[in-house]
């Protein structure tokens, strides 16, 4: 299972009027006490805006089984509470409320789609959501959520005892993650033990190299493991997950790759930069037209950092010196300060 960094706030299409009115009807049945079937909700969770950024945030994955998969043919997506009904509550309507909301939609293979189904306990029944107005804060889902929680707390993998597979085990004595791995998802299918196992001769290969060109002080060599080490346990590496407790059980830790932490760190500095940028832009005295200008490539600095894809990092310098430029005469050297903070962060 992967931990999902800061996402970016909800695409414009599950904030939309057609989103809305959806979400009316399905309200109006509800209240009429008629049965609200899965056909009833608009497939808007489809729309490519909202598959591609979820797509993008997962690093292709699926964020259960940490599978790579083709986005349009073999993932899609899901809902982390299920929306029109729950198999431990007969009587629950589901959280057809969540239906479109940004922070219940992840994207997944079809098998721990199909696995999970309308599954959600809660370690308390009696605790469970029923309206849209309940706390969900209050419910204990065996679920893990992979924005608000690290699942590597909960989930682990034997390679040892399991000849040749690899097995997702629990961690947590509540035995949240047990479940997940055994009952809510995919991620310990056979197909998916062996293909997390495909890698398994050449990552021990790797662990024993580091180990044996350290001591030898090969230096050569070691660099070119540490690299290694570090490429396995990306974040867009397939099973990151596991190699990760691969190379920190083998006492190799220190290797692995921390671009998750670093890229959390730098994303948030990066939305704070530009929050103080706007504020002391708005108390500037500036034209209409100047005002207009800067409002606009703001807009273009916030879509870097939270839609990297869409620009790079050669327009985020251009763009932070046009605004240089509009306010040149009108601000202090607080301000240029801010700017030049932000041009530093992403090089
Ligand atoms: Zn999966």
């Amino acid at each position: 299972m992967i931990q999902i960094a800061h996402r970016p706030d909800s695409p414009e299409v599950l904030t939309s009027n057609k989103v809305e009115n959806t979400r009316k009807k399905i309200e109006q049945k509800i209240k009429n006490k008629q049965s609200v079937k899965s056909t009833d909700f608009k497939a808007h969770w489809k729309e490519k805006d909202v598959k591609d950024l979820i797509y993008y945030h997962q690093n292709g994955k699926c964020c259960y089984c940490e599978r790579k998969r083709d986005r349009s043919m073999e993932m899609t997506v899901e809902h982390f509470r299920p929306k029109s009904s729950v198999q431990e509550n007969k009587d629950h309507s589901g959280y057809w409320w969540l239906a479109y909301e940004w922070d219940n939609l992840f994207l997944t293979c079809l098998s721990c789609n199909n696995k999970k189904g309308d599954k959600f306990p809660l370690l308390d029944e009696k605790r469970r959501s029923k309206h849209p107005g309940d706390s969900l804060s209050n419910e204990e889902p065996y679920m893990i959520n992979p924005i608000d929680e690290n699942p590597e707390d909960y989930i682990g993998f034997d390679w040892d005892s399991t000849n040749l597979l690899v097995k997702a085990v629990g961690l947590d004595k509540n035995n949240r993650g047990a479940k997940v791995v055994n009952e809510l998802t995919a991620i310990n299918s056979q197909s998916v033990i062996e293909e997390r196992a495909q890698n398994l001769e050449t990552i021990r290969t790797i662990a024993n190299l580091c180990i044996w060109s350290k001591l030898q002080e090969n230096k050569l060599i070691f660099e070119k493991i540490k690299e290694l080490i570090a490429k396995y346990t990306k974040n867009d590496m397939q099973f990151s997950g596991f190699y990760r407790a691969f190379f920190q059980k083998n006492g190799l830790g220190e290797y692995i790759s921390n671009t998750k932490i670093k890229d959390q760190a730098t994303e948030k500095s990066l939305v704070d930069g530009i929050e103080q940028l706007k504020e002391k832009i708005s108390k500037l005295s500036l034209s209409d037209s100047d005002k207009n200008k800067v409002v606009q490539h703001i807009q273009k600095l916030e879509n870097y950092v939270t839609k990297p894809e869409k620009t790079n990092a050669t327009i985020f310098k251009a763009t932070l010196e046009v605004i240089a430029n509009l306010i040149q005469g009108a601000a202090g050297g607080a301000l240029f300060e801010i700017i030049k903070q932000l041009n530093n962060m992403i090089s």
